[in-house]
């Protein structure tokens, strides 16, 4: 295991990128997530000097976008791509504060939300009435979420991004549960496991969206019987050859080896893994040269699959890597930062309606 190369890989991620990434600079933000998330898991965002932490920190809030009542029918939020995607948001009176250009997507306000609390950052300047008001108006009726206010697919991915949001925000109220646990469900296929939608085929990737989703919701057990989780079980299980396949006679490819591996830990049932034959397969895809990690053996490394792949060895506890949160999938570490927030939040607007109710009384 590099990790001192894979550590240089990330970090000149967040310098400058080979010009087959220019197909990604709408979602640069999730690229920049990659990087910072897996500098975390590798414990080494002090190779971040502490002045560009803070320069990527104002970047990301530079990325959120107000939205536009005016032209929307609803509030039209989310952290967008203003030169590009951006991370989220909000919804302003005025017309001159946005362009037809300033869309938000429910992806980026997703990473954009978890790199600043990989950061370290408090969330203070995120609109956090505005960013969930925007998650709300990308829910359609049938409980499944689209990626922007103005139209895109529909799937099991913005279901997931949403419930994210929502959980890094403390707060639920944007998401219709009923309507969104409804379309999860409607997407079991008939092999046990989820489709991106109902009529899809299982996919490691929808079925991992789908189980987080429904962990983050606090609804997994009670939604799935005994005998469509035993299903589920099976079906993720038997994705493992060596490292992890996405769906039945495909090759193994190193990001299910987190996708269905985290599917196997939030379904509890993660130590039938074998560890050796998925960390054999994933230090397989590994560049021994300039770092990072791919899909498959000999080939390019590129951000996703390296990130994806530090993390499938990390649920494995191996190579002194920082634990994962497999629900939100960035590490624990920064996960306990959001729930110290969380309780900070809780403190302030408890003060917030003692203070109201004293001045209720007089
Ligand atoms: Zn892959």
């Amino acid at each position: 295991f590099e990790r001192k190369k894979h550590i240089r890989f990330f970090t000149r991620i967040l310098q400058i990128l080979p010009s087959r990434y220019a197909i990604l600079d709408t979602s640069r933000l999730t690229v920049a997530f990659f990087a910072l998330s897996g500098l975390g898991v590798l414990d080494a965002l002090d190779a971040i000097p502490d002045k560009d932490k803070q320069e990527i920190i104002e970047w990301i809030y530079t990325l959120q976008v107000v939205g536009n009542k005016a032209k929307s029918s609803a509030f039209n939020c989310v952290f967008n791509c203003r030169d590009i995607i951006y991370f989220s948001f909000c919804y302003t009176e005025s017309m001159e504060t946005t362009n037809n250009y300033d869309c938000s997507h429910i992806a980026m306000t997703y990473t954009g939300l978890a790199s600043l609390l990989i950061l370290g950052d408090d969330l203070r300047r995120v609109n956090k009435h505005a960013c969930l008001e925007g998650i709300k108006a990308l829910q359609l009726p049938d409980g499944s979420f689209k990626s922007s206010y103005d139209g895109s697919e529909n799937d099991m991915r913005f279901i997931y991004c949403a419930c994210c949001v929502c959980t890094m925000l403390d707060d639920f109220s944007a998401i219709n549960q009923a309507t969104a646990t409804n379309f999860i469900m409607k997407s079991l296929c008939h092999d046990g496991a989820f489709g991106q939608g109902p009529g899809h085929e299982s996919h490691g990737g929808s079925t991992y969206c789908a189980c987080a989703s429904l962990q983050l919701m606090g609804r997994l057990t009670t939604t799935l019987s005994p005998k469509q989780l035993k299903r589920l079980e099976y079906w993720c299980i038997s994705r493992q050859r060596n490292g992890f396949n996405g769906r039945p006679h495909k090759d193994d490819d190193t990001c299910y080896s987190f996708w269905v591996g985290a599917s196997l830990k939030i379904l509890g049932i993660f130590d039938l893994v074998d560890f050796k034959e998925n960390e054999n397969f994933v230090l397989s895809t590994q560049d021994i040269i300039v770092g990072g990690f791919a899909k498959w053996p000999q080939i390019n490394p590129d951000a996703l699959h390296s990130y994806m792949g530090v993390c499938g060895l990390a649920l494995m506890s191996l190579h002194s890597l920082q634990p994962v949160d497999p629900t939100l999938n960035i590490s624990e570490r920064a996960r306990l930062h959001m729930q110290t927030l969380h309780e900070q939040w809780a403190v302030a607007r408890k003060h917030k309606e003692a203070v109201s109710r004293v001045r209720t009384k007089s």
